[in-house]
């Protein structure tokens, strides 16, 4: 069977193009190849293409044209915007081949690349790449939204260190894209997620990174205000060596976890100083001589094990996660941060309610050199909570609207589009930029795609 308006000859004409497969509603594979990595992500699109090669994208971009179909695309499903029903869906996950060119510095990454991937191989040059706090999110998507991890305060951000793209834009076309050629793409893309061309590679800037200092300090979440204030003070003057962040953690009761851990409330202080190791240790001391945790964490560690600092999960789980960037840690807003994510005999739905501090190399570039957004704030919000069905979301997205409500004197009234998703994402999009920047994206999206095919990513409209 295929969907009722495509006919049987165009499909085959479409499979005959491409080295891909072509996954239909009533194939045994399409259950597991619609499937997100999130798994609250439910998507049923019209079809699907596994994608093989840069010319695989371009021929399901003009079949999805000629039958008018949206058109999504998923390397992971770790971020997925607006679920691709009714779309034609291209899977990027096979385009996986990594390049480091050690002399220069510099990445080539395919669109299915994740960063596990990349870290592995330049950490072999001594190099490392500006990936996130979990190695398995995609790196393609991961740097068209922003890209912020634990060297972030240093080198910036993902998106920043980009040298160019290649993309096939809506109307089927091959294009490179970078600060020489279709520049305009180029500046709208560096955070402004993937509505308006599909990125087939990109190449990014490395750095000298090899050993760092980082780690979690626990303290126990009755601590939680006074571990908040302390931590307040101690980023006042943090070298842009050290980006970290304070974690409100509701752990579930499950094997996984450690069993001093298991089913308990924690506040975490997470980070990853790049400076010398010892420079690092006295950071730590601080804390120590300030109250005992109950546990540290911190070691020197291989950059490759950056993933073991948030200690994300692995496997696909379903999740909500909902942010905003924070003005000022005052006392109130640190109270009421306290009062929503601490979950007193499961109160909060709450797992992870995490702050990190930005600014640093971040804030240092231009406001206008790209489209991402946001820049001059300090504070970035996030937080995560399971979704057990899917009945429960709207109770939960209840309580996390009313945290974000109670919190707004203290936020900035900006988003980072990487943290949000579905419907928060669709229609808080324009807080993600700059006015004057959202407008030129609007530009840009009409003038590469006025019809609108590229609608399952960021919320950009042509005029
Ligand atoms: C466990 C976890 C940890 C995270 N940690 C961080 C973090 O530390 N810092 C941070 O900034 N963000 C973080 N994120 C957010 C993450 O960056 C976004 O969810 C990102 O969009 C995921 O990209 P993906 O390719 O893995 O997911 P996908 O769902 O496959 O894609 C995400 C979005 O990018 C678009 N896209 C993907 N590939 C392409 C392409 N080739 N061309 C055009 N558009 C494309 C998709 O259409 C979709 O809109 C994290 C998310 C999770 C779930």
């Amino acid at each position: 069977m295929w969907p009722t308006t495509l006919t049987k000859s165009s499909l085959e004409e479409l499979q005959a193009r491409i080295q891909g497969a072509v996954v239909l509603p009533d194939d045994a594979n399409y259950d597991e190849t619609r499937k997100a990595w999130n798994l609250a992500v439910e998507q049923r699109p019209a079809m699907i293409v596994v994608a093989e090669s840069a010319s695989d994208v371009a021929e399901a971009v003009r079949f999805a044209r000629q039958e008018e179909l949206s058109i999504a695309v998923q390397s992971t499903g770790h971020g997925v915007v607006r679920p691709a029903d009714d779309a034609l869906l291209i899977i990027t996950s096979n385009l996986n081949r990594v390049r480091i060119d050690p002399e220069a510095r510099t990445a080539w990454i395919e669109a299915g690349v994740k960063w596990g991937q990349v870290l592995e191989k330049a950490q072999e040059f001594g190099l490392a790449p500006l990936l996130g706090s979990s190695p398995g999110v995609g790196a393609v998507g991961y740097t068209l939204g922003g890209g912020m991890g634990w060297l972030a305060r240093k080198y910036g951000l993902s998106t920043d260190s980009v040298r160019c793209f290649e993309v096939v834009t809506a109307d089927g076309r091959m294009l490179r894209v970078s600060d020489t050629e279709n520049s305009d793409l180029f500046w709208g893309m560096r955070g402004g997620g993937g509505s308006l061309a599909i990125v087939i590679g990109m190449e990014v800037q490395l750095y000298p990174v090899t050993t760092v200092y980082g780690g979690n300090l626990i303290y126990p979440a009755d601590m939680a205000k006074e571990v908040i204030t302390f931590y307040r003070d101690w980023i006042a003057d943090a070298p842009e060596e050290l980006t970290s962040s304070f974690a409100i953690m509701n752990l579930p009761p499950i094997p996984d976890i450690p069993e001093f851990l298991r089913g308990k409330s924690v506040v975490m202080i997470r980070g990853c100083y790049i400076g010398p190791v010892e420079t690092g240790e006295t950071l730590i001391q601080k804390w120590l001589d300030w109250k005992a945790p109950i546990a540290n964490l911190f070691h020197a560690m291989p950059f490759t094990e950056v993933g073991t600092i948030s200690n994300d999960p692995k496997g696909p789980v379903s999740g909500i996660s909902s942010g905003a960037w924070v003005r000022e840690l005052t006392d109130e807003a640190i109270d009421l941060m306290v009062q929503y994510a601490v979950s007193r005999n499961g109160s909060s739905p709450l797992v992870s309610t995490e702050v990190r501090h930005a600014g640093g190399a971040i804030a240092r570039v231009d406001r206008n050199a790209n489209a991402y957004g946001n820049r001059d704030a300090r504070h970035i919000m996030q937080m995560i909570a399971m979704l057990p069905t899917p009945e429960a979301r709207s109770s939960i997205e209840q309580y996390i609207a009313r945290f974000k409500n109670e919190l707004q004197p203290y936020l900035t009234g900006g988003v980072y589009m990487n943290f949000l998703e579905g419907k928060e994402s669709r229609e808080r999009v324009k807080d993600g930029y700059l006015e004057e920047n959202f407008r030129r994206l609007t530009e840009i999206k009409t003038q590469y795609d006025p019809d609108n095919f590229l609608s399952h990513s960021f919320n950009i409209r042509p005029r």
